[in-house]
């Protein structure tokens, strides 16, 4: 069903657009690319207007009003209209971000103040986020084509708020009358690239963890969803973070993001998205500065219903593993396995329950599924759902798009799905379900961990001692028994394989941006 083109689904608020520009050094500005040229053009006009116009009212102005300077355009997802133009940043507004980043952790008080003066900082930006949530939460619908959990993302600024003067290091008891202790050191200037699918909580996931280490930070959002960091970077100068701690640079991955991953006076560089972007971070890391990477990467993840499991709480945790944020969330548990005993009826059921799924749009209270976020992500979607189709596997539901404009795609369920087939090897990130059976603990066991992914898995089983047994021998970041997406901020989350390494979330998040020093000295009256 299809629910985004009866007229319902107005918004209830449309957010003034306000914040369009990078955020450097607590300032927005124009992108720095494309400015000599219109400079040109706009020394020429005022030649040329000298003698018609006046010439002291334009010299009221700064030369910087006159730029015309790179932007590029971000669109609704339901209908694919505009909705503004954003500066278009590239390696040049990158070195000034970074610029300011440096001077910032160089020479600013954020990595000198102590870890509770940061953390009252990062509280106050918490309640400044919280009475701006309806905003937000507009913003990011109007943007990403979904509702916001704005309290998730507020809990997890402040979940770092509290971390921010647990931070310390050891006192070493060492042979030879030495003795030592260790000091955990912000580790500089953090470049934080993140991607679309969760745009508020990924700049919150990164952020957050940075500035309670200390760290400066420079981020990059994805050039499908880039509005949400801009507004995030205005309320954290109304907050108080000083100018500098945070800057954002707009724009696309292979000029910006690049630009941040290869830069020598970046220090550390913590990554959401996909795999292979993630390869290109670690390669422009290894050959600029080395600098340490934190990769959190695509998944093909299994969930696995055995015999005895609930059906209904099966069935319920498969559609919410596969559908939740249009498939767009790289935990999705794509691959479900279930056990030949309750196979028949869970397909059943599967069915039956998809048939009151909503798909419209995402301001529809009505409505359970949103546009997927792009043209792009639409076209891959579908061409996985094609090839599916050309492989031999079967549709259960779904299999087309929907809705007459806008990126809709129907909920589609494939059977007869082999292990070896494209749709049950790659990453979709979309709303598709591969169905299989499977006879034994040792066959499920083997199954899920064949995937060259390893980020998350999930099984419904009353049974504890198959739940433990696989539990350890599920290869991957988390195992959700009899639950799924359930997330915690004290809970570390991130992949092992080619899902990535690195935690977000839990104090493990804050590893990544501290460095570990040791001082030694020896003992008096030693021979050193
Ligand atoms: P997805 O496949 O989910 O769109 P991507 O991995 O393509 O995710 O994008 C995630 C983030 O990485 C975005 O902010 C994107 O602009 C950025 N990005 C894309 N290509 C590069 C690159 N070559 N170097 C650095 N960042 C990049």
């Amino acid at each position: 069903r299809h629910g985004g083109d009866d007229g319902g689904g107005t918004p209830r608020t449309t957010p003034e657009i306000r914040y369009t520009k990078l955020f450097i050094n607590g300032r927005f500005v124009d992108a720095a690319s494309g400015t000599k040229n219109s400079l040109y053009r706009w020394v020429g006009g005022l030649l040329q207007k000298n003698s018609e116009q006046n010439v002291y009212r334009v010299e009221a102005h700064s030369p910087m009003e006159f730029r015309e300077s790179k932007t590029f355009e971000t669109r609704d997802p339901r209908t694919g209209d505009v909705i503004a133009r954003v500066a278009e940043g590239d390696k040049e507004d990158v070195d000034l971000a970074v610029k300011a980043a440096r001077e910032a952790f160089d020479h600013g008080e954020w990595p000198r103040m102590s870890g509770s003066e940061r953390g009252k900082v990062m509280a106050k930006y918490a309640e400044v986020v919280e009475r701006h949530a309806d905003e937000l939460a507009a913003l990011e619908s109007l943007d990403a084509g979904k509702p916001l959990a704005a309290a998730e993302c507020v809990g997890i600024l402040r979940y770092f708020a509290g971390a921010a003067d647990k931070i310390h290091g050891e006192t070493l008891k060492m042979s030879r009358q030495l003795q030592g202790y260790t000091l955990r050191e912000p580790l500089g200037v953090a470049g934080l690239i993140i991607p679309w699918n969760f745009p508020t909580m990924m700049f919150f996931l990164k952020v957050s963890p940075a500035l309670a280490a200390g760290c400066t930070i420079v981020v990059k959002p994805a050039e499908q969803t880039p509005l949400s960091a801009l507004f995030l970077a205005h309320l954290s100068k109304q907050a108080g973070v000083p100018d500098g701690v945070i800057n954002v640079v707009t724009g696309f991955g292979p000029t910006a993001g690049a630009a941040i991953s290869s830069h020598m006076d970046v220090d550390v560089v913590a990554f959401t998205g996909s795999t292979e972007v993630g390869r290109l971070i670690m390669e422009a890391s290894a050959k600029s500065n080395l600098k340490p990477v934190a990769l959190e990467l695509g998944g093909k993840s299994p969930f696995i219903v055995f015999d005895d499991a609930d059906l209904d709480k099966a069935v319920e945790l498969a559609i919410g593993g596969n559908f939740f944020n249009k498939g767009e969330a790289c935990v999705a548990g794509s691959r479900v396995f279930v056990q030949e005993g309750i196979y028949d009826r869970f397909e059943q059921k599967l069915a039956d329950t998809m048939k009151s799924w909503v798909v419209g749009d995402p301001f529809d209270p009505r409505v359970n599924q949103g546009p997927q976020v792009d043209k792009a992500q639409y076209e891959r979607v579908l061409g996985y759902i094609e090839q599916g189709k050309a492989e031999g596997a079967t549709v259960l539901t779904g299999g087309n798009p929907c809705g007459k404009k806008g990126y809709y795609i129907e909920p589609t369920i494939f059977t007869n799905v082999k292990d070896d087939m494209v749709i049950a090897r790659e990453e979709i990130f979309g709303p598709v379900m591969c169905l299989m059976k499977f006879k034994t603990v040792e066959e499920a066991i083997e199954r899920a961990n064949g995937t060259r992914y390893g980020l998350a898995a999930g099984l419904v089983t009353r049974d504890i001692d198959v739940a433990n047994r696989m539990a350890r021998s599920i290869r991957a970041g988390v195992v959700w028994v009899n639950c799924y997406f359930a997330m915690d901020r004290s809970c570390p989350f991130g992949g092992r394989k080619m899902s990535g390494f690195g935690k977000d979330d839990s104090m493990h998040a804050l590893d990544k941006f501290l460095a570990v020093k040791s001082v030694v000295t020896p003992v008096h009256g030693s021979p050193w």
